[in-house]
């Protein structure tokens, strides 16, 4: 019977487990993949504080998934995830239920402050984990 992998988040972990188990399936493993990103692009972490320096436009952080993924034996769906409903075995999206005999959560992270005073507003564009952020704090130093 074909197991059903749904991965939640196409970031680093996501796409990374993705393209792997697609190498096992290539390989003959039964599996259908799906992966679930509230956005229809990869965001390239690692040059967003280019962004904001303004080496580099926003548009070169993003890598269409669409693009990424083409002849690749991956469904994408590009949806927020809300809710797990871990007895049906099913996430619910702002695009409805999705299945799963086998869930990846690689949603990210938040920082942390550990309650230190002041440290958030500190940390500035490091605490930022999303383009559109890095890009607006970009446009307000511009
Ligand atoms: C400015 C900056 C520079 C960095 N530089 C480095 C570096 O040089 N080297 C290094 O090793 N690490 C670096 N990091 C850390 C690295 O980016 C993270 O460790 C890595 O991105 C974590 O990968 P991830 O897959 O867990 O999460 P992410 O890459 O954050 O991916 C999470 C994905 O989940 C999606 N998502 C989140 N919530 C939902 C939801 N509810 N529904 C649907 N989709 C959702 C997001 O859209 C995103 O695509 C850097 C981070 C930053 C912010």
């Amino acid at each position: 019977m074909t197991t059903e992998v749904l991965i939640l988040g196409a970031g680093y972990g996501g796409l990374t487990a993705a393209i792997e188990l697609e190498r096992r399936l290539r390989q003959g493993a039964d599996l259908h993949l799906t992966l679930v990103d509230r956005n229809p692009y990869h965001t390239l972490m690692t040059l967003l504080h280019k962004v904001i320096g303004n080496t580099i436009l926003p548009e070169a952080a993003r890598l269409p998934l669409e693009y990424l993924l083409h002849q690749r034996q991956i469904s994408l769906v590009q949806a927020t995830a809300l809710k797990l409903d871990l007895a049906s075995r099913h996430v619910i999206t702002d695009a409805g239920p999705l299945p799963y005999d086998c869930l990846i959560l690689a949603l990210g992270g938040e920082m942390d402050y550990y309650n230190v005073p002041g440290l958030e507003k500190i940390a500035g564009a490091f605490g930022m984990q999303v383009l559109d952020l890095f890009d607006a704090r970009r446009q307000a130093v511009s």
